[in-house]
């Protein structure tokens, strides 16, 4: 019931992938294939893309964001880009707390949270990934990691900056192996984790939030996960770097 009033969001996360002219081949081969999309359509590609980005979704229905942002305003932080630098181009979503970041480059649910804070800051809206790893999964603690993640993340976000904020439950054993939760998997971990969200901001606001899975989404399984209560959506990884595959995508969320 409650599913029917909120923004189904498919976005896609291009990661390392596509030089300038693949991401405007790409772009372009995209925009008449999801123009009629009843769900918010975003694509977050790497930093270099967003500039072609920008101007090949222009018309279009296609909402550009970045995979990452720095916490501080500007600084000596070689090597990173701020949520300001992001904004002032005109990028209006930021994947934060993926994964790979958690696994490869140090992440913790503190520098989430300090980069949520910096992307509301600066007006943007934020894609906060949250999941558990196969061991926890198997250790039974899905729940506990989750909430722990979604809690932390959240720290000093008012119930009014919540509305730009979307959680995509990605568990880590899903995520470009190709092994897919189940419908009933994502389900459940989606209601949970807006459970969390009601205790800290009430029902009516976790009612409202935008909660995406991601994990090995594609063109033949995206209709039964997008089918269930919970499933707001999806965050797209190897999917999205296909058009005709991340179009499947985004119809199956539009009916
Ligand atoms: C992701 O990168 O967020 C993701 C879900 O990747 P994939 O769809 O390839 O599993």
């Amino acid at each position: 019931m409650n599913k029917a009033k909120r923004q189904a969001v498919i976005a896609g996360n291009w990661k390392m992938n596509k030089t300038r002219p693949e991401a405007k081949a790409l772009i372009e081969e995209l925009k008449p294939l999801v123009k009629d999309a009843d769900c918010g359509v975003v694509i977050c590609v790497p930093y270099t893309n967003l500039e072609t980005a920008l101007e090949a979704v222009k018309g279009s229905n296609i909402k550009v964001g970045a995979e990452n942002c720095h916490w501080a305003k500007s600084g000596a932080f070689t090597g990173e880009i701020s949520a300001d630098m992001l904004a002032e181009m005109g990028v209006e979503y930021v994947v934060i707390g993926h994964s790979e970041r958690r696994q490869y480059f140090g992440e913790t649910d503190q520098t989430v949270n300090k980069r949520v804070r910096a992307a509301l800051d600066a007006g943007l809206r934020v894609i906060l990934c949250v999941g558990e790893l196969l061991e926890q999964r198997e250790q039974g603690i899905t729940e506990e990691i989750c909430a722990m993640q979604t809690k932390v993340a959240l720290g000093g976000v008012t119930k009014e900056e919540l509305s730009r904020i979307i959680i995509a439950y990605e568990p880590v054993w899903a995520i470009g192996t190709g092994k897919t939760a189940t419908a009933e998997q994502a389900d459940e971990v989606n209601g949970f984790i807006r459970g969390v969200v009601a205790k800290l901001y009430g029902e009516e606001a976790a009612q409202a939030l935008t909660v995406q899975y991601g994990g090995s989404m594609n063109a033949k399984n995206a209709e039964e996960l997008l089918g269930k209560e919970h499933v707001d959506g999806g965050l797209i990884g190897g999917a999205s770097l296909k058009a005709e595959d991340f179009s499947v995508i985004v119809k199956a969320a539009s009916r």
